[in-house]
């Protein structure tokens, strides 16, 4: 994937035509303008940027050269700063093995976040595996993550 020299750093704020483009639901904020690969695109001065790195650097901090802007909502279309993190390649990746992360509980509690109230354990299997239990303390549900679990597509 080639990467466009943008420098998203320099932006300082997003005008209103940006906001209405976005739909700022309970959870997520999803960007209802162009998209382009799951991803928002936003159009500043004859160049397309991605949205959520937009909102990363300008109301959350600086994007970090080489790390990647990662959903924890696993959500291309979101932007809210809240569901974003920058990791490195590799974290990325190792959060989409484990995949399926899944944001919330049954209950639509989140699991990971500032707003997560969670117990995490793991535990090695008998078949060289692991198994991940995510308690959500808000109503006791568990989730379980196995990484044999690997054909299951996020919402
Ligand atoms: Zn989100
Ligand atoms: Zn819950």
């Amino acid at each position: 994937m080639a990467k466009p020299s943008l420098d998203y750093n320099s932006i300082e704020e997003l005008p209103d035509h940006f906001w209405d483009k976005v739909n700022k639901t309970d959870s997520c904020w999803l960007w209802t303008g162009k998209i382009d690969d799951g991803y928002g695109r936003f159009n500043i001065k004859g160049k397309l940027y991605l949205v959520h790195r937009l909102t990363m650097a300008v109301l959350r901090e600086k994007i970090i050269d080489g790390l990647v802007v990662d959903h924890l909502c696993m959500v291309r279309n979101c932007c809210n700063p809240e569901h974003l993190r920058q990791a490195t390649i590799s974290e990325n990746t190792q959060k989409r093995k484990l995949n399926l992360d899944p944001t919330f509980c049954v209950n639509g509690h989140p699991l990971f976040g500032s707003e997560s109230l969670t117990h995490i354990s793991s535990r090695r299997t008998r078949h060289d595996g692991e198994d991940i239990s995510i308690t959500c303390k808000f109503c006791n549900s568990v989730k379980r993550l196995s990484n044999t679990l690997t054909e299951e597509v996020p919402a």
